[in-house]
């Protein structure tokens, strides 16, 4: 007997197959079973994505091609993995089709019926079970106390449903927290798992040991597996496999992970909930951190997000009793999950007023002065500038030559380590030119600095330092371009942590995660650039990144009394400092959300951005401000506001222009009825010289 069977293939974004696909099977096929389908001249990876149809589909496409192989050794993905893709395309505006396959493990897409046979033939695991010793009277863990916040928070924890947001300072033991919730979790369920979400892995490998260390010894070491785009695709099929089937308890992933087929999911950690590296900068550009959410209560699983400074959003949640709010504001001792005895102090923050000093002064005598001090001691130093390279531009001292992009509207970087011109944009590099291209001259200068220039800058200033034992002083640097090889940045990070480098300078990859335990003083040298910004959200990361590098200092309890965070700043009245100075995160978060509020921005308002790439800014700006004016008459039309087309901050990118155009609503609701009905006119709206368009639902730039 013939079934047909809806079947859900990789489709681009806009293309007009926006739904499942028909084929013919001759057995029916559960809902959710993965196939290999002729697709074009093509066998490509289907997902049978609704039980089959009874009789033929009423518009039967010229001749339905049969199923060509199952991949019957895995097990169809559940109907709330199927129903989390849905409402992932249709709120994100891509395909079901693109949204659903880019989920799944690419060496899935590519290994044969066979292929994928043979390598599920290695043996599986053996199917979970409650190990000795794991239950609450378990004893290894449950040596390291609480301290009395982290029992209140797991007490509510264990007690309420959520979402719950984990208020937690630097230091203030939250990883415990995350373990203990799993543990416990693990104890009532031994087949249930736990998904655990990190803004970037490669930069947090003690999180990934400390799981590891944790759950290893009593659930054997496949209990924990990682799911990032650092590991190669055999490795992310293997863990995906180990996810799907139920033989690993615990994910630990980037934001790819909140797509994990995890059928006994019951627990989902989002750790730095505010990084924004949870939202997709392409593609469908979800959030997994509201993926997350949604997922959670879809599954019945419950919601932890953690962070010492909450993104917005989820504080306006917190405020509105959406969320449960479990506040941490201490810093527990000693190491580990801490003892709790003594509350280790946050560092002190010292503002060094920039107008008072010399034009052009990079360091202040203060700082520097700070900085050898601790060098005597034998104490360690962190700079951070958010900036990499040696110069942002190079500039002629004639004319008015300066290292302009020819394919971007922006600036190459100067690198000197091997003198060149990189665009961080496009990528185009080019030797530095001996002279002027424009005039000949051959005095061409360096303006501004990137993190290269501050450590040169670093290693001249500090000179005449020396170290308790005699020897000068050891700068390093610690960056993209530093890191970019395989295993260099654990290599520097061993340095550190052995204590061979006395101050070290870097960009915000400095700041995340890293447990620095003997660095005592951490140092912003240019904090202004988002002060003044025309990004909204701007003020908000800053506050972020100058808390988490604070969160650096002192990590150790005995030297935490004497950390300090050093800001040098031109305005030191803004009110961004005052909180950051008591480390007052609610007080920052309710000054900024009263201006949010009366400028009628999210989250008291839900944004979209339609961008456009095209040979012309005309083009790109013509076809957004034909959409619009389209959209007149459709549902909700009047709900939302669609403001003119403009120039996006960098203009021109590998020689394509780029143009972008909001919409807001005070209703999420009739912003996305608005842009699904919205979606068919900007399709029929393409014209020649348009490369592609892409709507962004609750960007997190515009
Ligand atoms: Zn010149
Ligand atoms: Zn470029």
């Amino acid at each position: 007997m013939t079934h047909w069977l809806p079947v859900l293939v990789q489709t681009p974004a806009h293309s007009a197959v926006a739904g499942p696909l028909t084929y013919r099977s001759e057995f029916p096929l559960a809902a959710g079973s993965l196939v290999r389908v002729p697709f074009g001249t093509r066998e490509v990876l289907g997902v049978v994505w609704e039980a089959p149809d009874a009789g033929p589909p009423q518009r039967l496409e010229l001749e339905t091609r049969p199923v060509a192989a199952v991949l019957d050794g895995v097990a169809p993905l559940s109907p709330a993995w199927r129903q989390l893709v849905d409402f992932a395309a249709s709120y994100y505006q891509r395909s079901l089709g693109e949204v659903a396959l880019a989920a799944l493990p690419p060496q899935l897409r590519d290994l044969s019926a066979a292929q994928l046979a043979r390598r599920l033939r290695r043996p599986a695991a053996p199917p979970p079970e409650a190990p000795a010793g794991a239950g609450p009277a378990g004893n290894a863990p449950d040596a390291i106390a609480l301290s009395a916040e982290q029992a209140r928070a797991l007490a509510r924890w264990d007690a309420e449903s959520g979402p719950f947001l984990l208020f937690g300072a630097t230091g203030s033991g939250k990883t415990e927290v995350y373990l203990r919730a799993v543990q416990s979790l693990l104890a009532r369920d031994p087949a249930a798992q736990a998904l655990v979400m990190v803004p970037e892995i490669n930069l947090t490998p003690q999180l990934e040991a400390r799981f590891v260390e944790r759950f290893g010894p009593s659930w054997g070491a496949g209990a924990v597996v990682s799911l990032h785009s650092g590991m190669t695709n055999p490795q992310r099929l293997k863990a995906w496999l180990a996810a799907h089937s139920g033989a690993a308890r615990i994910v630990l992933g980037t934001r790819m992970a909140v797509f994990a087929s995890l059928p006994r999911l019951r627990l989902i950690v989002v750790d730095e909930e505010h990084d924004p590296s949870y939202k997709q900068q392409e593609g469908a550009r979800y959030s997994a951190r509201d993926l997350a959410v949604y997922r959670g209560r879809l599954e019945g699983a419950k919601v932890l997000l953690g962070s010492a400074t909450p993104s917005l959003e989820s504080w306006q949640a917190g405020e509105k009793g959406r969320y449960t709010r479990l506040d941490m504001p201490s810093r527990v001792g000693a190491s580990g999950g801490g003892n709790g005895s003594a509350d280790a102090a946050l560092p002190a923050v010292r503002l060094v007023d920039m107008s008072l000093q010399p034009p052009r002064t990079v360091f202040s005598p203060q700082l520097l002065d700070a900085l050898g001090r601790r060098i005597a001691r034998g104490e360690q130093s962190l700079i951070f500038l958010n900036r990499r390279g040696y110069a942002p531009v190079l500039a002629c001292t004639a004319c008015d030559w300066k290292s302009e992009c020819p394919n971007c509207s922006a600036f190459r970087v100067f690198h000197k380590i091997d003198r060149t011109l990189r665009c961080h944009h496009c990528g185009f590099t080019e030797r530095v030119p001996r002279a002027c291209p424009s005039c000949g001259n051959v005095d061409i200068a360096p303006v501004g600095r990137g993190t290269e220039r501050l450590e040169e800058h670093l290693e001249e200033l500090l000179a005449v330092v020396r170290r308790p034992g005699g020897e000068p002083v050891r700068v390093a640097r610690m960056d993209a371009d530093t890191t970019r090889l395989k295993g260099a940045l654990q290599e520097q990070l061993a340095r550190v942590h052995a204590g061979d480098v006395d101050v070290l300078v870097g960009t915000q990859m400095v700041t995340k995660g890293h447990d620095f335990r003997r660095i005592t003083l951490v140092a912003a040298v240019n904090a202004d650039s988002a002060l003044f910004s025309s990004d909204f959200r701007a003020p908000e990361r800053m506050f972020s990144l100058l808390m988490q590098a604070a969160g650096r200092a002192g990590r150790d309890a005995a030297r935490a009394q004497a950390s300090e965070m050093w800001i040098q700043t031109a305005h030191p009245a803004h009110p961004l400092f005052a909180a950051l100075k008591k480390h007052d995160y609610p007080a920052f978060a309710a000054q900024q959300l009263r201006e949010r509020e009366q400028a009628g921005l999210p989250p008291f308002a839900y944004q979209a951005l339609v961008r456009a790439d095209a040979r012309t800014q005309e083009v790109a700006q013509g076809f957004l401000n034909a959409a619009s004016a389209a959209a007149q008459g459709l549902a909700f039309f009047d709900r939302v506001t669609l403001y003119p087309a403009v120039p996006m901050t960098i203009q021109r990118v590998a020689n394509v222009e780029r143009a972008q155009m909001l919409v807001e609503s005070a209703s999420r609701m009739a912003l996305q009825r608005f842009l699904a009905a919205w979606h068919g006119v900007l399709q029929a709206s393409r014209e020649k010289g348009l490369i592609r368009w892409a709507v962004d639902v609750d960007p997190l730039a515009i």
